[in-house]
């Protein structure tokens, strides 16, 4: 968060935003599934200028062999910036940013994968963000939850994500770079499908109101999210019933 060009108005009078959203809309979602033949299961998401791939791998026998676990599978979250993929190039490799991203978004999953049914084993997620415009880590989370059900890995439900922030002093839903850059608050959140939370992060400044009113907005906008997953998840895997013909 920079601090914001004086004359640079984030949200009209008339309450729209630079891309054109109201404050309770999210951007355009578009989602594929089973992209990369060589992933147990993948899916290629679009979120407004957000790109990004996600390939999962297992459950499959943990290497090294001490990363094993007696009693369930480990679960691996890679986050990973292409360097083309931000206006300035990112750095190739690990930083503390990607590092912190990854272990918040696997421990996002934890309480929804049922490792417990695959002891010694490890499942990889590894997430590519190939063009970037704020909220990759909810955009990543929501394409793992997608390629977690393609690879078949059993899990409770899926799991959605979008953040809230405040912006020229207004809560809105799903920031964009510019009110990520510009704006005086960013909290992204992933829950389940029954609403309960599994990540919260916050940067800036927010009032206990403030914070009651976006997770409002989140709800609202990870209930949309979940349907499009749940539709691309239909679409792979519902066979079509047959129409029986009935006895003469
Ligand atoms: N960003 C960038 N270079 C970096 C890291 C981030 O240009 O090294 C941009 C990128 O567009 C990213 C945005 O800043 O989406 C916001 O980054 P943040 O750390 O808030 O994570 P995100 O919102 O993507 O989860």
């Amino acid at each position: 968060m920079s601090s914001k060009p004086e004359n640079l108005t984030l949200i009209t009078d008339d309450g729209l935003r630079l891309d054109g959203r109201r404050a309770d809309e999210i951007r355009p979602m578009k989602i594929e599934i089973g992209v990369l033949s060589r992933a147990d299961g993948s899916c290629y998401l679009e979120w407004g200028r957000n790109k990004i791939l996600v390939g999962v791998f297992g459950p499959r026998e943990a290497h090294p062999r001490r990363s094993q676990r007696a009693d369930s599978a480990v679960i691996r979250y890679r986050y990973n910036m292409a360097s083309f993929s931000v206006e300035d190039r990112a750095r190739p490799g690990p930083s503390r940013r990607s590092i912190e991203i990854s272990k918040v978004s696997r421990e996002a999953f934890e309480p929804v994968i049922m490792a417990e049914m695959f002891p010694k084993t490890a499942i990889d997620i590894f997430v590519e963000v190939l063009q970037a415009d704020a909220g990759t880590r909810t955009a990543a989370i929501n394409a793992s939850s997608v390629a977690l059900a393609d690879a078949g890995i059993p899990m409770k439900g899926l799991i959605t994500s979008c953040a809230f922030g405040k912006v020229d002093g207004q809560i809105v839903l799903d920031l964009n770079k510019e009110e990520d850059n510009y704006g005086e608050a960013d909290f992204p959140v992933a829950m389940t499908q029954d609403g309960e939370i599994t990540l919260v992060q916050m940067d800036g400044n927010l009032t206990p109101e403030e914070i009651k009113k976006g997770l409002e907005l989140v709800k609202k906008g990870c209930k949309e999210i979940l349907a499009i997953q749940q539709a691309v998840l239909r679409k792979k895997f519902e066979t079509p019933v047959e129409e029986v013909s009935e006895e003469p």
